[in-house]
């Protein structure tokens, strides 16, 4: 029998070719955003500070950052048709990004996929810079923006089976609480660090064949 199953997919990455932030960072942050990100790599800073301290140094208003993510930003290919099964089968799945609701929308429109149910992180314009929040705090976890460990704990609490597909640092909560992770790049080195199980994947055929072999899809 098939499992009632909710898929969540991170977005950065994995849903795309390019990470949204790693985009602007470059072409409108200052040089500075490297030391910043190593050192969330290493915990000195959290997520969250690491996100604010990045974005503040960012020059360009919202046009100019929804031109470049429209210029810039592919999908994975094989996403749209994974998506068009999931849809038809009436799977529920749900972006879980780690970065911002700005970046999300502007590529799902961009790419005529939306709307598509998705979680993120907040930014916005004030006196000439970007600030962002997070609204989705989490009560266990202190240190992601958004906690992606959160919303698959409670999808699991009213009865789904979680799939998550991921391939980053801020995935790593929503593995720990996933029933079926797929990972790749960093992702799949650090479950493999931790011993943590993760089928390894490289795109979303590869998420569909899994799934199909399985008798889930
Ligand atoms: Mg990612
Ligand atoms: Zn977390």
């Amino acid at each position: 029998m098939k499992p009632p199953l909710l898929i969540s997919c991170d977005f950065d990455g994995t849903v795309t070719r390019q990470d949204t932030l790693v985009e602007i960072l470059n072409t409108y942050g200052s040089g500075h955003w490297h030391d910043i990100q190593k050192k969330v790599a290493v915990g000195e800073m959290s997520i969250r500070e690491g996100l604010q301290a990045e974005m503040s140094t960012v020059q360009a208003d919202e046009t100019a950052l929804k031109e470049l993510l429209t210029r810039r930003v592919e999908m994975d290919p094989s996403f749209s048709p994974f998506l068009k099964t999931v849809r038809a089968q009436g799977i529920p799945l749900v972006l879980l990004s780690g970065g911002f609701d700005l970046c999300v929308e502007t590529v799902l429109a961009e790419k005529g996929l939306g709307p598509l149910p998705y979680l993120a992180n907040r930014l916005y314009r004030k006196n000439g810079s970007w600030g962002v929040e997070f609204p989705y705090p989490s009560v266990t976890c202190q240190d992601c923006g958004h906690c992606k460990g959160d919303p698959i704990l409670s999808w699991k609490a009213q009865g789904y089976t979680t799939v998550f597909v991921g391939n980053g640092v801020t995935d790593r909560c929503a593995v720990r609480a996933a029933d079926l992770t797929f990972a790749k790049d960093d992702l799949a080195t650090w479950c493999r660090s931790q011993g943590i199980p993760a089928v390894s994947y490289q795109t979303f055929t590869d998420v569909q064949h899994d799934l199909e072999g399985r008798g889930w899809l």
